[in-house]
């Protein structure tokens, strides 16, 4: 008994990645470093399409094999710096942290002025995938962007170059819409994670044609798709 156990035991440990599948931001104000994220053009709060995605992962049919999943909903309303300690008693073999995009104020109000058709919606679209020089394992975490950037722009996402183009950021591609996180546009998460970690914008919902498609379920399965086809390819190259 004790040797078959054994033997379980380091064929698991062989296989198995742990990945953390959390939802950026509470759904309800816990403290004054966290929100509900941003407003849809419509006005629902980010955490919801957030959570939106997250939910797969609770669900086995959306795993990849010999992954274990954490996924962490907004509505546990665990703030920032809870998330990260409980993450980091973990330290999974990667952080994913989801969140859907918005643009400055002054740029919304232009836009919106001039009307849903307006051209100025096309600057304010797209994903993104943010890692962080300053983080453990910055090599990795760039890696994890590249794939799954890559993963997105075959299944017809935009990158979103608002960022860097309106807001001065550091995009490192800007063909596939990858930033690195560091001062002055450093992220808490990444930098305090003990594990290779991105922030996924999985698309802009203050643009309202975005915001539309981000609430189908057909777009949000392509993008959980694209997160487990860019887990299992990360794993497979170690
Ligand atoms: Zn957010």
């Amino acid at each position: 008994m004790t040797t078959s156990y054994n033997i379980c035991i380091s064929e698991s440990a062989k296989t198995t990645h742990n990945v953390f599948i959390v939802s950026g931001h509470v759904s309800k104000p816990v403290s004054n470093i966290d929100n509900m994220g941003a407003k849809s053009y419509s006005g629902i709060f980010e955490y919801q399409f957030n959570d939106a995605i997250v939910r797969y992962f609770e669900n086995e049919r959306y795993h990849v094999p010999d992954i274990q999943y954490h996924a962490i909903l907004a509505s546990k309303n665990m703030g920032l710096r809870e998330r990260v300690e409980y993450a980091n008693e973990i330290t999974p073999d990667l952080y994913i942290e989801i969140h859907h995009d918005s643009a400055q104020a002054d740029d919304i109000k232009k836009a919106s002025q001039a009307g849903e058709n307006s051209p100025l919606w096309n600057e304010m679209s797209g994903f993104s995938v943010h890692y962080s020089e300053n983080n453990l394992f910055p090599e990795k975490s760039r890696i994890f962007a590249n794939i799954f950037a890559d993963e997105m722009l075959k299944d017809g996402f935009k990158p979103n170059i608002y960022h860097v183009d309106k807001e001065g950021m550091i995009c490192v591609d800007r063909e596939i819409g990858i930033y690195n996180r560091i001062s002055p546009w450093g992220l808490y998460v990444l930098n305090n994670m003990k594990s290779p970690s991105v922030v996924i914008e999985c698309g802009t919902i203050i643009n309202p044609h975005e915001e539309i498609l981000l609430s189908l379920d057909d777009t949000r399965i392509k993008i959980v798709n694209a997160i487990n086809s860019a887990i299992n390819r990360f794993f497979e190259l170690k």
